[in-house]
């Protein structure tokens, strides 16, 4: 992807837009055709039971996994074309997971320069000090010497958040980033999620947690069985969910 490829990152403009996207392991068909755009500064909160297709639409995004079928445009770019670096692109992209991911034996401070380094090839000097306005956007300045075993779970997540956001993404996926959690800890990482929504960051997140959603999400999805069965305004479909399935999951969660 050359800079002259690269579309707006003005906030409207399309950020990721996925076509007819369809994913298949062996037999299993677990993507069965999905429209998606999201629009750069918009926050999409997607919802659905275990099993829906969310963390594999997720990862196709990212290119964690290769579509069976469809298409996925990353700022206008096809990221299914060979020609396409995507390494390149991926840089792009943050993603946070249930499970933080930290390296044990690496300090906070290393954890989050250690990429920046080698993928971004910043200096050593330029990366720390990137790191630490990181911290302290999360809140975590204090840690940057401690090793990640020593950090409650939602210490970690906010430094897996901080992480991500070294390399500069336009965009950030989160993968049930509190499902992990003990839930006197899930409020301080939905914290710095809602900062970084009202920053205008591009969000594409995966939760249970329909107060986030309601009151961050501009859109809420609702997937089953592979298919967006429902969409609309969050707060809307919360109060009103037209379809059946929608219904039965809300009762189920709310
Ligand atoms: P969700 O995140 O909504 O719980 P997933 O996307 O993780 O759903 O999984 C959807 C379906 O795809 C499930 O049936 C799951 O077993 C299957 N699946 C996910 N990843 C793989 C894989 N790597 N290999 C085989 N099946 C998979
Ligand atoms: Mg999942």
């Amino acid at each position: 992807m050359n800079d002259a490829a690269r579309t707006t990152t003005a906030p409207g403009a399309p950020a990721i837009e996925i076509r007819k996207l369809r994913k298949s392991f062996g037999d299993n068909e677990v993507l069965k055709g999905i429209d998606l755009t999201v629009r750069h500064g918009e926050v999409v909160c997607v919802v659905g039971p275990s099993g829906s297709g969310k963390s594999t639409l997720l990862r196709s995004v990212n290119m964690l996994e290769t579509p069976s079928g469809g298409e996925i445009l990353i700022e206008g770019v096809d990221v299914l074309d060979p020609d396409v670096d995507i390494d390149r692109v991926r840089t792009r992209i943050g993603m946070v997971f249930q499970q933080f991911n930290l390296f044990p034996h690496m300090t906070v401070m290393r954890n989050l320069t250690i990429a920046q380094e080698r993928v971004l090839r910043r200096s050593r000097t330029e990366a720390q000090k990137v790191a630490r306005d990181m911290l302290e956007r999360v809140g975590l300045a204090e840690k940057a010497d401690a090793h990640p075993g020593h950090l409650s779970g939602g210490q970690q997540q906010r430094v897996a958040i901080a992480r991500s956001l070294c390399m500069n993404p336009d965009m950030m996926l989160f993968d049930e980033p509190t499902s992990a959690l003990d839930p006197e800890l899930v409020g301080e990482v939905l914290e710095v999620m809602r900062r970084l929504a009202s920053t205008g960051m591009t969000m594409m997140v995966v939760t249970h947690e329909m107060g986030f959603a309601r009151e961050v999400g501009d859109r809420l999805i609702f997937m089953d069985d592979g298919v967006i069965v429902e969409e609309g305004v969050p707060a809307e479909i919360l109060a009103n969910p037209q379809h059946g399935r929608t219904q039965a999951f809300l009762s189920k969660v709310l």
